[in-house]
Protein backbone atom coordinates (compact mmCIF):
# COMPACT_ATOMS: atom_id res chain seq x y z
CA UNK A 1 0.00 0.00 0.00
CA UNK A 2 1.44 3.44 -1.00
CA UNK A 3 0.79 5.94 1.70
CA UNK A 4 1.46 9.83 2.07
CA UNK A 5 1.93 12.40 4.79
CA UNK A 6 0.74 15.54 4.79
CA UNK A 7 1.47 17.98 7.36
CA UNK A 8 -0.87 21.02 8.16
CA UNK A 9 0.28 24.39 9.59
CA UNK A 10 1.44 27.61 8.08
CA UNK A 11 3.91 27.84 11.19
CA UNK A 12 5.74 24.71 9.58
CA UNK A 13 5.76 26.85 6.23
CA UNK A 14 6.80 29.76 7.69
CA UNK A 15 9.61 27.51 9.79
CA UNK A 16 8.59 28.38 12.91
CA UNK A 17 8.61 24.67 13.99
CA UNK A 18 10.38 21.87 12.85
CA UNK A 19 8.39 19.13 11.61
CA UNK A 20 8.79 15.96 13.29
CA UNK A 21 6.18 14.38 12.77
CA UNK A 22 7.04 14.01 8.92
CA UNK A 23 10.25 12.79 10.13
CA UNK A 24 8.87 10.39 12.73
CA UNK A 25 5.72 9.27 10.81
CA UNK A 26 7.65 8.46 7.63
CA UNK A 27 9.99 5.91 10.20
CA UNK A 28 6.88 4.34 11.34
CA UNK A 29 5.29 3.82 7.75
CA UNK A 30 8.71 2.08 6.70
CA UNK A 31 8.59 -0.13 9.84
CA UNK A 32 4.75 -1.14 9.14
CA UNK A 33 5.98 -1.61 5.40
CA UNK A 34 3.97 1.12 3.57
CA UNK A 35 5.20 2.82 0.60
CA UNK A 36 5.76 6.50 1.40
CA UNK A 37 6.14 8.47 -1.66
CA UNK A 38 5.40 11.89 -1.05
CA UNK A 39 4.98 14.45 1.90
CA UNK A 40 3.50 17.87 2.02
CA UNK A 41 3.63 20.43 3.97
CA UNK A 42 0.57 23.04 3.34
CA UNK A 43 -0.55 26.63 5.38
CA UNK A 44 -3.68 26.64 6.91
CA UNK A 45 -5.62 27.54 4.04
CA UNK A 46 -8.62 25.16 2.85
CA UNK A 47 -8.20 25.60 -0.73
CA UNK A 48 -4.39 24.72 -0.89
CA UNK A 49 -5.28 21.99 1.51
CA UNK A 50 -8.24 20.43 -0.66
CA UNK A 51 -5.92 20.45 -3.79
CA UNK A 52 -3.22 18.91 -1.64
CA UNK A 53 -6.19 16.00 -0.60
CA UNK A 54 -6.94 15.70 -3.95
CA UNK A 55 -3.88 14.73 -5.62
CA UNK A 56 -2.79 13.06 -2.77
CA UNK A 57 -6.11 11.03 -3.08
CA UNK A 58 -5.35 10.32 -7.09
CA UNK A 59 -1.40 8.48 -6.20
CA UNK A 60 -1.99 7.23 -2.79
CA UNK A 61 -3.90 4.46 -0.83
CA UNK A 62 -3.57 6.57 2.46
CA UNK A 63 -3.55 10.04 3.57
CA UNK A 64 -1.92 10.38 6.90
CA UNK A 65 -2.37 13.89 7.88
CA UNK A 66 -0.91 15.55 11.25
CA UNK A 67 -2.01 19.09 12.81
CA UNK A 68 -4.71 21.40 12.06
CA UNK A 69 -7.54 19.70 14.92
CA UNK A 70 -7.55 22.76 17.51
CA UNK A 71 -10.81 24.42 17.99
CA UNK A 72 -9.46 27.99 16.60
CA UNK A 73 -10.47 29.11 13.37
CA UNK A 74 -7.30 28.22 11.22
CA UNK A 75 -8.20 25.12 12.51
CA UNK A 76 -9.46 23.58 9.46
CA UNK A 77 -8.26 19.66 8.56
CA UNK A 78 -11.36 18.05 9.37
CA UNK A 79 -13.78 20.68 7.64
CA UNK A 80 -11.34 20.62 4.65
CA UNK A 81 -10.77 16.49 4.94
CA UNK A 82 -14.84 15.88 5.07
CA UNK A 83 -15.51 18.55 2.60
CA UNK A 84 -13.73 16.56 -0.02
CA UNK A 85 -15.15 13.56 0.97
CA UNK A 86 -18.42 14.98 0.75
CA UNK A 87 -19.36 14.21 4.23
CA UNK A 88 -21.18 16.85 6.53
CA UNK A 89 -19.66 17.06 10.02
CA UNK A 90 -22.22 15.94 13.07
CA UNK A 91 -21.63 16.10 16.68
CA UNK A 92 -19.88 12.90 17.95
CA UNK A 93 -21.47 12.65 21.49
CA UNK A 94 -18.22 10.52 23.30
CA UNK A 95 -15.71 12.87 22.09
CA UNK A 96 -17.70 15.50 23.54
CA UNK A 97 -18.15 13.61 27.23
CA UNK A 98 -14.66 13.01 26.74
CA UNK A 99 -13.89 16.75 25.97
CA UNK A 100 -15.90 17.66 28.89
CA UNK A 101 -14.24 15.42 31.53
CA UNK A 102 -10.74 16.50 29.82
CA UNK A 103 -11.94 20.06 30.97
CA UNK A 104 -13.41 19.44 33.97
CA UNK A 105 -10.21 17.21 35.46
CA UNK A 106 -8.18 20.00 34.74
CA UNK A 107 -10.53 22.30 36.52
CA UNK A 108 -10.74 24.59 33.64
CA UNK A 109 -13.92 25.82 31.59
CA UNK A 110 -15.23 24.90 28.74
CA UNK A 111 -15.06 27.45 25.74
CA UNK A 112 -17.71 26.92 23.11
CA UNK A 113 -15.15 26.32 20.27
CA UNK A 114 -13.78 23.62 21.92
CA UNK A 115 -17.11 21.57 21.17
CA UNK A 116 -15.86 22.02 17.70
CA UNK A 117 -13.66 19.62 18.64
CA UNK A 118 -16.42 16.92 19.19
CA UNK A 119 -17.51 17.44 15.75
CA UNK A 120 -16.56 14.40 12.96
CA UNK A 121 -17.41 13.55 9.48
CA UNK A 122 -20.31 11.51 9.49
CA UNK A 123 -19.15 7.84 9.21
CA UNK A 124 -15.54 8.41 10.24
CA UNK A 125 -14.34 6.45 12.85
CA UNK A 126 -13.24 8.37 15.47
CA UNK A 127 -9.99 7.51 17.61
CA UNK A 128 -10.00 8.81 21.13
CA UNK A 129 -7.15 11.04 21.99
CA UNK A 130 -5.52 10.39 26.03
CA UNK A 131 -3.40 13.35 25.66
CA UNK A 132 -5.30 16.53 24.21
CA UNK A 133 -8.77 17.04 23.32
CA UNK A 134 -9.24 16.51 19.55
CA UNK A 135 -9.84 13.04 18.63
CA UNK A 136 -8.35 11.45 15.46
CA UNK A 137 -10.42 10.50 12.86
CA UNK A 138 -10.36 7.88 10.00
CA UNK A 139 -12.43 8.89 6.63
CA UNK A 140 -13.04 6.19 3.87
CA UNK A 141 -13.24 7.72 0.23
CA UNK A 142 -13.66 5.14 -2.90
CA UNK A 143 -11.52 2.66 -0.29
CA UNK A 144 -8.96 5.09 -0.11
CA UNK A 145 -8.30 6.57 4.11
CA UNK A 146 -7.55 9.45 5.34
CA UNK A 147 -6.04 9.72 8.66
CA UNK A 148 -6.71 12.63 10.50
CA UNK A 149 -4.25 12.71 13.75
CA UNK A 150 -3.37 16.35 16.34
CA UNK A 151 -0.39 18.02 15.35
CA UNK A 152 1.13 17.80 18.82
CA UNK A 153 3.66 15.26 18.89
CA UNK A 154 2.88 13.96 22.59
CA UNK A 155 -1.17 13.47 21.13
CA UNK A 156 0.20 12.02 17.92
CA UNK A 157 2.62 10.00 18.62
CA UNK A 158 0.95 7.80 21.64
CA UNK A 159 -2.54 7.77 19.52
CA UNK A 160 -0.41 6.35 16.40
CA UNK A 161 1.22 3.92 18.93
CA UNK A 162 -2.23 2.59 19.72
CA UNK A 163 -4.62 2.96 17.40
CA UNK A 164 -3.49 4.09 14.13
CA UNK A 165 -0.77 1.34 13.67
CA UNK A 166 -2.70 -1.68 14.61
CA UNK A 167 -5.61 -0.04 12.32
CA UNK A 168 -3.05 0.40 9.17
CA UNK A 169 -1.93 -3.35 9.87
CA UNK A 170 -5.10 -4.42 10.00
CA UNK A 171 -5.92 -2.86 6.45
CA UNK A 172 -3.53 -5.51 4.66
CA UNK A 173 -5.92 -7.81 2.68
CA UNK A 174 -5.49 -11.61 4.13
CA UNK A 175 -2.39 -10.39 5.52
CA UNK A 176 -1.20 -10.62 8.80
CA UNK A 177 -3.39 -8.77 11.70
CA UNK A 178 -0.70 -7.10 14.78
CA UNK A 179 2.39 -5.74 14.74
CA UNK A 180 5.14 -6.15 17.77
CA UNK A 181 8.27 -4.18 18.37
CA UNK A 182 11.02 -4.09 20.25
CA UNK A 183 13.43 -1.42 20.92
CA UNK A 184 17.29 -2.32 21.60
CA UNK A 185 18.89 0.96 22.49
CA UNK A 186 22.57 1.81 21.94
CA UNK A 187 24.78 4.17 24.17
CA UNK A 188 27.86 5.28 23.96
CA UNK A 189 28.29 4.56 19.75
CA UNK A 190 27.71 6.80 16.82
CA UNK A 191 25.23 6.41 14.37
CA UNK A 192 26.91 4.90 10.93
CA UNK A 193 29.15 3.29 13.44
CA UNK A 194 25.83 1.21 14.06
CA UNK A 195 24.44 1.05 11.05
CA UNK A 196 27.58 -0.16 9.52
CA UNK A 197 26.65 -3.24 11.61
CA UNK A 198 23.55 -3.70 10.86
CA UNK A 199 23.21 -3.34 6.98
CA UNK A 200 22.25 -7.24 6.26
CA UNK A 201 19.62 -6.89 9.05
CA UNK A 202 18.39 -3.78 7.69
CA UNK A 203 17.37 -5.57 4.81
CA UNK A 204 15.23 -8.05 6.35
CA UNK A 205 11.64 -7.75 5.60
CA UNK A 206 10.04 -9.18 8.48
CA UNK A 207 10.77 -8.05 11.14
CA UNK A 208 12.10 -4.67 9.87
CA UNK A 209 14.80 -3.46 11.66
CA UNK A 210 15.39 0.85 11.79
CA UNK A 211 17.50 2.96 13.36
CA UNK A 212 16.79 6.17 15.29
CA UNK A 213 19.44 8.19 16.42
CA UNK A 214 18.65 10.19 19.66
CA UNK A 215 21.34 12.75 21.20
CA UNK A 216 24.02 10.14 22.37
CA UNK A 217 22.07 6.83 21.64
CA UNK A 218 21.27 5.50 19.00
CA UNK A 219 17.68 3.40 18.57
CA UNK A 220 17.07 0.19 16.82
CA UNK A 221 13.27 -0.94 16.53
CA UNK A 222 12.47 -4.58 15.27
CA UNK A 223 9.07 -4.47 14.19
CA UNK A 224 7.38 -7.78 13.13
CA UNK A 225 3.71 -8.48 11.22
CA UNK A 226 1.97 -11.37 12.39
CA UNK A 227 -1.34 -13.41 12.60
CA UNK A 228 -1.02 -13.21 15.83
CA UNK A 229 1.05 -11.60 19.12
CA UNK A 230 2.89 -14.77 19.80
CA UNK A 231 3.95 -15.51 16.20
CA UNK A 232 5.17 -11.94 15.91
CA UNK A 233 7.12 -12.36 19.29
CA UNK A 234 9.00 -14.84 17.68
CA UNK A 235 10.06 -13.41 14.46
CA UNK A 236 11.21 -10.58 16.56
CA UNK A 237 13.49 -12.68 19.19
CA UNK A 238 16.17 -13.86 17.72
CA UNK A 239 16.74 -10.74 15.43
CA UNK A 240 17.32 -8.87 19.20
CA UNK A 241 19.40 -11.88 20.28
CA UNK A 242 21.06 -11.14 17.30
CA UNK A 243 21.64 -7.50 18.18
CA UNK A 244 22.49 -7.65 21.29
CA UNK A 245 25.48 -10.48 20.42
CA UNK A 246 26.28 -8.12 18.55
CA UNK A 247 26.55 -4.56 20.31
CA UNK A 248 27.26 -6.13 23.87
CA UNK A 249 27.22 -3.99 26.54
CA UNK A 250 26.77 -0.91 24.40
CA UNK A 251 23.01 -2.08 24.53
CA UNK A 252 21.37 -0.58 27.79
CA UNK A 253 17.88 -1.83 27.01
CA UNK A 254 15.69 -3.73 25.23
CA UNK A 255 12.56 -2.53 26.70
CA UNK A 256 10.63 -0.17 24.56
CA UNK A 257 10.06 2.07 27.84
CA UNK A 258 12.86 1.89 29.61
CA UNK A 259 15.29 5.12 29.11
CA UNK A 260 19.22 5.37 29.49
CA UNK A 261 18.33 7.13 32.87
CA UNK A 262 16.45 4.08 33.96
CA UNK A 263 19.38 1.85 33.56
CA UNK A 264 21.83 3.43 35.07
CA UNK A 265 19.37 3.77 38.58
CA UNK A 266 18.48 0.56 37.99
CA UNK A 267 22.52 -0.82 38.26
CA UNK A 268 23.45 1.49 41.01
CA UNK A 269 20.52 0.07 42.58
CA UNK A 270 21.80 -3.35 41.97
CA UNK A 271 25.11 -2.33 43.13
CA UNK A 272 23.79 -0.72 46.28
CA UNK A 273 25.20 2.26 45.03
CA UNK A 274 24.75 6.08 45.80
CA UNK A 275 25.66 9.26 43.44
CA UNK A 276 26.10 12.44 42.57
CA UNK A 277 26.81 15.48 40.15
CA UNK A 278 29.32 18.04 39.64
CA UNK A 279 28.30 20.19 36.75
CA UNK A 280 29.52 23.06 34.77
CA UNK A 281 28.44 23.87 31.93
CA UNK A 282 25.44 21.40 31.80
CA UNK A 283 24.47 23.42 35.01
CA UNK A 284 21.89 20.86 36.45
CA UNK A 285 20.69 19.19 33.47
CA UNK A 286 21.88 15.81 34.44
CA UNK A 287 20.92 16.32 37.47
CA UNK A 288 17.79 16.91 35.76
CA UNK A 289 17.62 13.71 33.76
CA UNK A 290 18.69 11.41 36.65
CA UNK A 291 15.87 12.75 38.70
CA UNK A 292 13.31 11.79 36.01
CA UNK A 293 13.31 8.25 37.59
CA UNK A 294 10.91 7.47 40.01
CA UNK A 295 12.47 6.00 42.80
CA UNK A 296 15.97 8.06 42.65
CA UNK A 297 16.05 9.24 45.35
CA UNK A 298 17.47 5.52 47.13
CA UNK A 299 20.77 6.64 45.08
CA UNK A 300 20.97 10.43 44.58
CA UNK A 301 21.07 12.17 47.52
CA UNK A 302 22.68 15.83 46.04
CA UNK A 303 24.14 17.42 43.35
CA UNK A 304 26.28 20.66 42.90
CA UNK A 305 26.19 23.00 40.39
CA UNK A 306 29.73 24.55 40.24
CA UNK A 307 29.04 27.01 37.11
CA UNK A 308 32.10 29.34 38.80
CA UNK A 309 35.73 28.89 39.52
CA UNK A 310 35.16 30.07 43.11
CA UNK A 311 32.29 27.62 43.72
CA UNK A 312 34.19 24.45 41.88
CA UNK A 313 36.83 25.35 44.85
CA UNK A 314 34.15 25.75 47.33
CA UNK A 315 31.25 23.20 47.21
CA UNK A 316 33.82 20.39 45.11
CA UNK A 317 36.94 21.56 46.47
CA UNK A 318 39.01 21.90 42.95
CA UNK A 319 42.45 23.09 43.96
CA UNK A 320 42.76 26.55 43.25
CA UNK A 321 46.51 25.90 41.30
CA UNK A 322 44.73 23.22 39.34
CA UNK A 323 42.19 25.91 37.57
CA UNK A 324 45.24 28.50 37.94
CA UNK A 325 47.25 26.18 35.68
CA UNK A 326 45.32 24.65 33.58
CA UNK A 327 41.91 26.43 33.40
CA UNK A 328 38.29 25.06 34.41
CA UNK A 329 37.73 23.39 31.35
CA UNK A 330 40.45 20.44 31.75
CA UNK A 331 40.87 16.72 32.72
CA UNK A 332 42.85 18.30 35.90
CA UNK A 333 39.71 20.32 36.98
CA UNK A 334 37.10 17.75 35.85
CA UNK A 335 39.15 14.94 38.19
CA UNK A 336 39.39 16.96 40.75
CA UNK A 337 35.48 17.83 40.66
CA UNK A 338 35.01 14.28 40.39
CA UNK A 339 36.33 12.91 43.28
CA UNK A 340 35.52 16.35 45.20
CA UNK A 341 32.02 15.42 44.74
CA UNK A 342 32.23 12.16 45.72
CA UNK A 343 33.90 13.40 49.07
CA UNK A 344 31.56 16.37 49.66
CA UNK A 345 28.55 14.01 49.02
CA UNK A 346 29.52 10.65 50.92
CA UNK A 347 28.45 9.12 47.50
CA UNK A 348 30.16 5.92 45.81
CA UNK A 349 29.84 7.32 42.20
CA UNK A 350 30.38 10.73 40.66
CA UNK A 351 30.30 12.81 37.46
CA UNK A 352 31.66 15.56 36.88
CA UNK A 353 31.01 18.05 33.56
CA UNK A 354 33.23 21.06 32.57
CA UNK A 355 32.90 22.69 28.67
CA UNK A 356 32.50 24.97 26.61
CA UNK A 357 29.06 24.76 25.42
CA UNK A 358 29.60 28.36 23.49
CA UNK A 359 28.71 30.37 21.52
CA UNK A 360 31.27 32.49 22.75
CA UNK A 361 34.20 31.36 25.17
CA UNK A 362 36.03 29.39 22.60
CA UNK A 363 39.73 29.60 21.35
CA UNK A 364 42.08 27.67 19.47
CA UNK A 365 43.52 25.50 22.07
CA UNK A 366 40.16 25.26 23.75
CA UNK A 367 37.15 25.59 20.82
CA UNK A 368 33.47 25.62 21.58
CA UNK A 369 32.03 21.82 22.13
CA UNK A 370 35.34 20.68 23.91
CA UNK A 371 33.93 18.83 26.92
CA UNK A 372 35.69 16.83 30.06
CA UNK A 373 34.50 14.45 32.19
CA UNK A 374 35.67 12.25 35.02
CA UNK A 375 34.04 9.50 36.39
CA UNK A 376 34.86 8.39 39.99
CA UNK A 377 33.60 4.89 41.17
CA UNK A 378 34.93 3.92 44.75
CA UNK A 379 38.57 5.26 44.30
CA UNK A 380 38.71 4.67 40.85
CA UNK A 381 38.80 7.70 38.42
CA UNK A 382 38.41 7.93 34.69
CA UNK A 383 38.60 11.07 32.83
CA UNK A 384 37.20 11.65 29.49
CA UNK A 385 37.90 14.17 26.34
CA UNK A 386 34.09 15.00 23.93
CA UNK A 387 34.27 17.93 21.06
CA UNK A 388 30.86 17.77 20.52
CA UNK A 389 29.07 19.84 17.70
CA UNK A 390 26.15 22.15 17.19
CA UNK A 391 24.84 25.04 19.12
CA UNK A 392 24.62 25.62 22.74
CA UNK A 393 21.85 23.68 23.49
CA UNK A 394 22.52 20.49 21.62
CA UNK A 395 26.11 20.80 23.33
CA UNK A 396 24.83 20.59 26.90
CA UNK A 397 22.32 17.86 25.88
CA UNK A 398 24.93 15.72 24.42
CA UNK A 399 26.99 16.58 27.50
CA UNK A 400 23.98 14.34 29.08
CA UNK A 401 24.06 11.83 27.43
CA UNK A 402 27.28 11.23 28.10
CA UNK A 403 27.89 11.65 31.17
CA UNK A 404 25.36 8.98 31.65
CA UNK A 405 26.80 6.86 29.50
CA UNK A 406 29.83 6.82 31.63
CA UNK A 407 29.01 6.42 34.65
CA UNK A 408 27.21 3.13 33.31
CA UNK A 409 30.17 2.10 31.70
CA UNK A 410 32.53 3.05 34.67
CA UNK A 411 30.19 1.08 36.87
CA UNK A 412 30.06 -2.01 34.69
CA UNK A 413 33.96 -1.66 34.64
CA UNK A 414 34.23 -1.77 38.25
CA UNK A 415 31.21 -4.35 39.21
CA UNK A 416 30.68 -6.21 36.17
P1 LIG B 1 -4.33 21.52 19.06
O1 LIG B 1 -5.52 20.67 19.35
O2 LIG B 1 -3.31 21.50 20.19
O3 LIG B 1 -4.62 22.91 18.56
P2 LIG B 1 -3.80 20.80 16.31
O4 LIG B 1 -4.11 19.45 15.80
O5 LIG B 1 -4.68 21.92 15.87
O6 LIG B 1 -3.60 20.73 17.86
P3 LIG B 1 -1.77 22.52 15.40
O7 LIG B 1 -2.57 23.67 15.94
O8 LIG B 1 -1.59 22.42 13.93
O9 LIG B 1 -2.35 21.14 15.87
O10 LIG B 1 -0.37 22.46 16.12
C1 LIG B 1 -0.31 22.52 17.52
C2 LIG B 1 1.13 22.37 17.94
O11 LIG B 1 1.58 21.06 17.63
C3 LIG B 1 2.12 23.27 17.21
O12 LIG B 1 2.25 24.54 17.78
C4 LIG B 1 3.41 22.48 17.34
O13 LIG B 1 3.98 22.67 18.61
C5 LIG B 1 2.92 21.05 17.23
N1 LIG B 1 3.00 20.58 15.85
C6 LIG B 1 2.06 20.72 14.88
N2 LIG B 1 2.44 20.14 13.74
C7 LIG B 1 3.67 19.64 13.96
C8 LIG B 1 4.60 18.93 13.15
N3 LIG B 1 4.34 18.60 11.89
N4 LIG B 1 5.78 18.56 13.72
C9 LIG B 1 6.03 18.87 15.01
N5 LIG B 1 5.20 19.54 15.82
C10 LIG B 1 4.03 19.92 15.31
Amino acid sequence: MKAELICVGTELLLGNIVNTNAAWLAEQCAALGLSCYYQTVVGDNAERLSAVLRTGLERSDILILSGGLGPTQDDLTKETAAAVCGKRLVEDARSLSRIEDYFRERGMQMTDNNRKQALVPEGAIVVDNDNGTAPGIILEKDGKRIILLPGPPNELIPMFEKNIAPYLVSLEEGGPSVIYSRTVKICGLGESGVESRITDLEALENPTVAPYAKTGEVHLRVTAHAADEKSAKKLVKPVVKELEDRFGRAVYTTKNQVTLEDALVKLLKKNGLTVTTAESCTGGLLAGRLVNVPGVSDVFKTGFVTYSNRMKRKLVGVKKETLKEYGAVSPQTAEEMAAGAARAAGADVAVSVTGIAGPDGGSEEKPVGLVYMACFVCGNVWVEQFRFKGNRAKIRESSVAAALTLMRRCILEVFG
